[in-house]
């Protein structure tokens, strides 16, 4: 077992000191640490072997989006003082759950519609709460979130966390369900399911089969904050073929998880895991009660 199982489990310990419901239910979802978390957990990641090592945080294209610099990792961007500090996907959270957003002007209404949409997924049944500003409303605020059109072919990205200079943009033939429902998770400071560090138990993952530039969507991210258990119907998780240059699998579930194959990655919603680990890393003084999974509205696939 890895020195970081270890710390994780060592982080798990001091939070159920705190929160003993919480840490007596299962754990879903996947958050990047904030620089608190991370302070308390292993630095010893790269023993991990399928991760990336702090070389490669070392070596990122620094990249400037409105008014902050960004590094790339995957498909999201990370907020570059961070990596520079810590080498590692560190992300902050939004200060009491409040996420202060402002489409641009040229945002398109039925675009909007599917962008609230998503938003209704991810505070349903969580603390989390969006507050929209004007697009002329010259407010600044030191976390706040620009959405816009990416006009980056093939491109559409987030950044992850809160800060000053948030932001995503969808390509225009983009804005699905999904899309956004899975953009806004990173925004609220999820990686992908399939990237966490205790990903091992439960998939197989093919590297060989996937292209270069999905790469950094597959590999494993060390140290995460693993909020919830392993979750194949996140809408954070990719399908097996997704990143696929040949037609085979890149992510496949272990055996005894195979009935997860044809959902994994496919489903649109936000999943009742999905609702455990933002209430576990937004909420945890009100939901300490509220931790079973469950009971949420129907979601619209469209
Ligand atoms: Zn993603």
């Amino acid at each position: 077992m890895r020195n970081s199982y270890f710390a994780l489990a060592r982080f798990v310990v001091s939070f159920s000191l705190i929160y003993p419901v919480i840490c007596t239910t299962t754990f879903a979802g996947t958050f990047a640490p904030t620089p608190e978390q991370y302070a308390t957990m292993s630095q010893s990641c790269e023993e991990a072997g399928d991760t990336f090592d702090k070389d490669t945080f070392g070596k990122l294209k620094r990249i400037r989006i409105l008014d902050t610099y960004f590094y790339l990792i995957g498909d999201t961007y990370y907020e570059s003082a961070l990596v520079e500090a810590y080498r590692a996907p560190v992300a902050r959270r939004w200060t009491d759950g409040v996420v202060r957003f402002r489409f641009t002007t040229d945002v398109q209404p039925e675009h909007r519609s599917i962008w609230r949409d998503a938003v209704h997924q991810w505070t349903e049944d969580t603390c989390v709460t969006f507050l929209e500003l004007g697009a002329d409303d010259n407010e600044t605020h030191p976390e706040l979130l620009t959405v816009s059109y990416s006009y980056v072919s093939g491109l559409s990205n987030s950044s992850i966390g809160a800060g000053p200079s948030a932001w995503m943009y969808i390509q225009r033939q983009h804005w699905c369900t999904r899309m956004i429902r899975h953009e806004m998770g990173h925004v609220l400071g999820m990686l992908h399911e399939h990237q966490r560090d205790d990903r091992a138990g439960f998939i197989d993952v093919f590297e060989q089969n996937c292209s270069s530039r999905h790469l950094p969507n597959v590999k494993m991210l060390c140290p995460t904050v693993n909020a919830s258990a392993y979750d194949f119907e996140s809408v954070m998780h990719y399908s097996a073929q997704q990143t696929a240059i040949n037609g085979r699998d890149v992510l496949r579930p272990k055996p005894e998880y195979m009935s997860y194959y044809d959902r994994m990655g496919e489903l649109p919603c936000v999943s009742d895991l999905d609702r455990v680990a933002i209430r576990r890393e937004y909420c945890m003084k009100e939901a300490e009660a509220g931790l079973d999974a469950g009971a949420s509205t129907p979601c619209s696939h469209e």
